[in-house]
Order: C-alpha cells, then sequence, then structure tokens
C-alpha cells in the first residue's frame, strides 16, 4: 500500500488530469455509446505482446506499453433490415496492408513481433448511410483526432506504431464525438483483462474479489448471487486447485464473463521464493486458465498479499499488476457470515477493492446477502479490470489497493 501512496503521489498531477480527461470522455458516453436501450455499438479487441487480446466496447480506449499486432471489431445490435457490416483494414510493419477483414474476423499477426502501423474501419450497406464510424490510435502515448469512415488512423513506413486504437459509433446527422486527440492523453498502460461493459459513471463501482478457489459448491453459490443480480465479480484463483470437480465453477465463472486473476500455483508467499520461482508458479497457473477458459490471465494477487522489489519485476517483465484490497473481511478467520457482511457493509465506499474467500460456506453465504444488498445500494459490481478501465487503468508491476474516483 505505501507503494501504491509513493507512486500515486509522484504521479499526482499526471493521474489528476487523466482522471479529469476520463470523466470528460464518460460524460458524453450516454450519447454515443451503446445504451441499454439496444442502440447499435461497436465491440473491438487488439492483441498485444505478452498480454494476449483485450476487448472493448463503444468509446473505450485500448491501449497498451506493449505493442499491437493483431486487431478485430464487430457490431452487436446492429437494427434487423438494416444491410451492411463493418469492415477493417491495418497496416502491419513491413508487411503493408493486410487484406479488408469484417465483422469480427482477426486481422494481423498474433505471433509476430510485427505492430500495426495504422488502421482503418469503415462500414459498408445501408449501416454506412446511416451511420458514421470514429477511430483514434495512440502513438508514443498520444491519441489522435478522430478519422471517420475508413479514412487511415496512424502512419506508416516512419518507425511508428500503434499502441492503442479507440472506436466509436454515432448516428449520421448527430454531433461528431468529442475529439479524441484533446480529451486523452493517455501515457499510461490501460490495458483491460477481458471485456469491459458500459458502466454508469455517475454512479458507485466496486470490485468484490474471491480468493483461493475454484471451490465446489461454494463458487456456485457465488456465481449463482451475482447472476441474479446482474454483477460482475474477479475470482483469483489456486492452479493447482484447477483439478477434478472443481473445473466445472471456474468454466462457468469464465462463460458468465466473471474475471480470473492468477493466486499462484500452491499458494505459495512469493517473497520466499526466487524469480525464476515466482515466473514458474504464475506461468503454470496462467497456462492452466488458458487451458480451462480460453482466457488469457493479467491480473497477479499475492498470496497473503505478500510481495517485493524482486517479485514486482517478475510481475512486469509478465505485463502482470500486482492486485491488493482496501477492505479485508478476514472471513477465513471468522468463518462468521454475519461478521463478514457487517465488514463490508460498515466500510463500503466507491472504488472499493473487497477481499472474500469463496472456499469456506459461511463466506459463500454471506457473499449471497452482499451481492443483492450492496446492489440495492446502489453499487455496481465490476471486476477489477472494468474498474481499473474507468479510474485510469493498471500498469504492470505496479501494485493497487483500491481504484477511488477524485
Ligand atoms: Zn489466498
Amino acid at each position: 500500500m505505501k507503494e501504491t501512496l509513493r507512486h500515486f503521489r509522484k504521479l499526482f498531477p499526471v493521474v489528476f488530469a487523466v482522471i479529469f480527461m476520463i470523466s470528460a470522455a464518460m460524460a458524453q458516453e450516454k450519447s454515443y455509446g451503446a445504451s441499454a436501450s439496444g442502440e447499435m455499438g461497436v465491440a473491438y479487441s487488439m492483441h498485444f505482446a505478452q498480454l494476449g487480446t483485450k476487448e472493448v466496447e463503444d468509446n473505450t480506449a485500448l491501449s497498451s506499453t506493449t505493442f499491437p499486432n493483431a486487431f478485430s471489431a464487430r457490431l452487436y445490435n446492429q437494427p434487423k433490415g438494416v444491410s451492411g457490416t463493418i469492415q477493417y483494414q491495418v497496416n502491419l510493419s513491413r508487411s503493408g496492408w493486410l487484406p479488408v477483414a469484417e465483422n469480427g474476423q482477426t486481422t494481423g499477426n498474433r505471433s509476430s513481433s510485427q505492430a500495426l502501423e495504422s488502421v482503418k474501419v469503415w462500414l459498408n450497406g445501408d449501416l454506412a448511410k446511416r451511420y458514421d464510424v470514429y477511430t483514434s490510435v495512440q502513438v508514443d502515448g498520444k491519441w489522435s483526432k478522430w478519422y471517420t469512415n475508413g479514412t487511415k488512423a496512424g502512419k506508416e513506413g516512419v518507425g511508428k506504431h500503434i499502441t492503442g486504437v479507440w472506436i466509436a459509433i454515432a448516428k449520421k446527422g448527430t454531433p461528431a464525438p468529442k475529439d479524441a486527440g484533446k480529451a486523452f492523453t493517455l501515457g499510461e498502460a490501460s490495458v483491460p483483462s477481458g471485456k469491459v461493459r458500459k458502466l454508469d459513471t455517475s454512479k458507485p463501482m466496486i470490485a468484490l474479489t474471491f480468493d483461493d478457489g475454484p471451490s465446489t459448491g461454494n463458487t456456485d453459490k457465488v456465481l449463482d448471487a451475482l447472476v441474479a443480480s446482474g454483477g460482475k465479480a474477479t475470482f483469483f484463483v489456486v492452479g493447482q486447485s484447477i483439478s477434478g470437480e472443481r473445473v466445472k465453477p471456474l468454466v462457468r465463472a469464465a462463460s458468465l464473463g466473471m474475471e480470473i486473476g492468477n493466486h499462484s500455483w500452491a499458494h505459495e508467499n512469493l517473497v520466499k521464493l526466487s524469480q525464476a520461482q515466482v515466473r514458474e508458479s504464475l506461468t503454470k497457473t496462467n497456462a492452466k486458465i488458458k487451458e480451462i477458459t480460453g482466457l488469457d490471465t493479467v491480473l497477479v494477487r499475492p498470496p497473503y498479499g505478500s510481495f517485493n522489489a524482486s517479485t514486482k519485476e517478475v510481475l512486469k517483465s509478465m505485463g502482470s499488476p500486482a492486485i491488493l484490497w482496501s477492505i479485508d473481511t478476514l472471513d477465513w478467520k471468522t468463518k462468521n457470515t454475519q461478521k463478514t457482511v457487517d465488514t463490508v457493509l460498515s466500510n463500503v465506499k466507491d472504488g472499493d477493492i473487497i477481499l472474500i474467500h469463496d472456499t469456506h460456506a459461511p463466506s459463500a453465504a454471506a457473499a449471497q446477502i452482499l451481492i443483492p444488498e450492496l446492489t440495492k445500494r446502489g453499487y455496481q459490481l465490476v471486476t477489477v479490470s472494468e474498474l481499473a478501465a474507468y479510474r485510469g487503468g493498471m500498469e504492470a508491476g505496479k501494485t493497487y489497493g483500491s481504484f477511488r474516483k477524485k
């Protein structure tokens, strides 16, 4: 936590500026983003070297400090009877412009060390008559202005690659979304793991995190409550626990759009391991999660919240931030449902990361009370990556205990 504070103080002007700009950009979401009413939107993804594929929805910045080598975009809620697709083309360093791709096809080369240098995105058919598509790219930490309807974003052949993309769709005749180049200058990595939903920025958000699973019975109880409330959470799983009957709840969590994080292979105290051993424990767990769920894991929760400079070096090289917490329920110790519930309800505030364990029945019972109650109190239950994406992003090798709004 000390480290987070020091880091925050150093970066305060940057963080403040970024938060201000993000708030400004989000204020316009209602008019341009896909609304709950089922308005058409665009989801787009990039594959980043080391980090894997990340997807976000309409009008959300997607960037990283590593380079992207593949891209895809797809529409959702396309109005019935309106013809057309979304098409796009990328320029890959040393290869030039690749063939046109459309509707969620991936273009680029995920296994290559060639980076994307520029992108063109457009609509065709009736869609092109009704909507404009806006594209901005990030180069050297700066976002470009908006380029519309297939105009090239980025500059190829000058030894520069893009580090991110940002796309919005707006009905023709409505004003253009706020100029991306002016709205954002995100220098920090802001790579969400998995999908980032559209969230109401006027309402508070918190990230419930469940450690030590997967666990038969208990994990499913937590998932049932999340499904009933429409919330999401993050499950930091132990690699060696992903076996036998415990595979099922993990597959279910992933298929429900929950975030899966890495809690080491055997719940080791990472500080007591060599760098090679830390890397082995985390890599093995990431590979197991990938094998079972198909998901690339970005987040790491060090067991016992224990880490040091050496651990952080390994995390940084793996592209992972360390996620701590701001509310520790101590549920594993008390094994008391009411105490766990009370600890959360009497302390909870916007931006919290809450630590619970889905390996104990009293904790799962507490989650079944907390999830509907927190939802009733107006908290949006989000994954850690969603919370981070709306609050300034995360950086590999750094630690985060909460994501506050300023
Ligand atoms: Zn643990």
